[in-house]
């Protein structure tokens, strides 16, 4: 009963793609049997969850939220979901994304927009949960599903966090195997929860991540018990403050938002220390190049051929056939991306852009590092500014692009990076705070955020 309930809510938000309430049950259930033969009930026992429909699950349509994958069905689970299975958490669906994951609003899914549960004071406009985890932060928002798992590639964890008012943290690159998730820029693509608290994105990233020898960039390394070292005294710390993040157009109630942040982290003990990041705006341009030349490479297996969409023209020959699915498969936001792409990878272009852009990757990941003699976690603001009416930036790739302005640099740099809410503006609108730390040190992250 509350399942149709949820359901019903669900569906008024377009939060998901397809729903699985047996798989919920069903965990639901080998809970109610290991607890009454004593034994120990896993780390999410009986937890439903949401899953972002780029994962691959076995026996459930995996999409990408894209007409080219419609129809696929795996017969594998990605490790990642695999684990939440072991953990004991159950499936109440697939969640809505931008088509593979390529958005910030939860527009370019082919499933249609995700509405936010929260509206602009004295407004009736359906506003974006953020992207392209939007799915997964309307879900937890609306109180549909009490976690779901997110990606991250450039923001998509943290921005659709701070629009819909939850926690969500993106672990150092590597924590979380890659495999069976549908690929987007494989360097920098990284899974983490996203959920009401700090606390419970603590206890879901404990069961999610883990060394995976099916990834080849996985990390060789010993979870931690997160949970359990939560601690919220920051005495000793020293937080950094980038003076490169007061960009101009930064709306005031962000930069006041961050204010607000600094407060918090001296009142629980926290030394506050300015630090510096200079090539902290060439880090977006960056980004638009680094991914979309790794997307239009993951991109190109999808050919009519393997997965799920195939557009097979009367009297068409091999080249006809790929041509006719990509073009009607592929949605605009991912033609983008692919033509781009391709472009900064050509053999007369390559050195000017993609070269280019993986030394400004470096020099981003530099100035992190010599942050880190300075502060052991950065504050600073998730988005420059808060969520916005779906179809106000159809227009506007660039402002789009923008969103993800102080989430890019923590991605390029593959540090562990957490947005937690920080109260509404003046329109009653979330806002999200985001916190950076070194690499490896998801418990820093966390204990700042608590
Ligand atoms: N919004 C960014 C993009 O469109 C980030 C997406 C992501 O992190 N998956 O590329």
């Amino acid at each position: 009963e509350a399942f149709n309930v949820a359901v019903e809510k669900a569906s008024a938000l377009n939060a998901f793609i397809v729903t699985t309430p047996d798989h919920a049950l069903a965990a639901a259930d080998a809970v109610d049997a290991k607890r009454a033969k004593g034994e120990d009930l896993g780390k999410m026992g009986g937890v439903p969850i949401g899953m972002k429909d780029l994962f691959c699950t076995d026996g459930v349509q995996t999409t990408a939220a894209s007409h080219i994958l419609e129809g696929f069905v795996p017969r594998y689970e990605s490790t990642v979901s695999q684990k939440l299975w072991e953990a004991g958490a159950g499936m109440l669906g697939k969640l809505n994304l931008d088509q593979f994951a390529m958005g910030s609003s939860n527009e370019t899914s082919y499933f249609g927009n995700v509405s936010s549960p929260w509206k602009k004071a004295g407004t009736n406009a359906a506003m974006s949960p953020g992207g392209s985890s939007g799915g997964s932060s309307a879900a937890v928002a609306a109180r549909i599903a009490p976690a779901a798992t997110g990606t991250d590639t450039g923001g998509s964890i943290r921005q659709p966090a701070a629009f819909a008012g939850i926690t969500g943290i993106k672990p150092t690159y590597g924590r979380c195997s890659r495999w069976g998730v549908v690929a987007f820029a494989s360097s920098l693509d990284q899974a983490g929860p996203m959920a009401r608290s700090v606390e419970d994105c603590a206890i879901m990233l404990e069961a999610m991540a883990g060394f995976d020898p099916k990834d080849a960039t996985s990390l060789q390394m010993d979870v931690p018990n997160w949970e359990a070292a939560l601690d919220a005294d920051l005495k000793g710390k020293r937080i950094g403050i980038p003076r490169e993040y007061r960009m101009d157009g930064t709306d005031a109630e962000i930069l006041s938002s961050w204010e607000q942040g600094k407060e918090w982290l001296r009142d629980a003990g926290a030394e506050i220390v300015d630090i510096a990041l200079p090539h902290t705006k060439y880090a977006l341009p960056a980004y638009y190049i680094i991914a979309p030349a790794e997307a239009s490479s993951n991109l190109a297996r999808y050919d009519g051929v393997r997965y799920g969409l195939r557009d097979l023209p009367d009297g068409a020959g091999l080249q006809d056939m790929y041509a006719a699915t990509r073009a009607d498969g592929f949605g605009d936001e991912v033609k983008r991306r692919i033509l781009i792409g391709t472009y900064v990878l050509s053999a007369g272009f390559y050195d000017a852009y993609y070269t280019q852009a993986q030394k400004v990757r470096a020099l981003v990941a530099r100035d992190f590092e010599n942050a880190w003699s300075q502060c052991d976690a950065i504050l600073a603001p998730t988005t420059p500014t808060a969520s916005f009416p779906l179809g106000s930036l159809n227009d506007d790739p660039l402002t789009m692009y923008l969103n993800d302005v102080f989430a890019v640099p923590a991605s390029l740099a593959g540090l562990p990076a957490m947005s937690v809410p920080a109260g509404l503006n003046a329109d009653g609108l979330p806002l999200g705070l985001q916190i950076v730390g070194k690499p490896f040190d998801e418990q820093g992250v966390l204990n700042a955020g608590l």
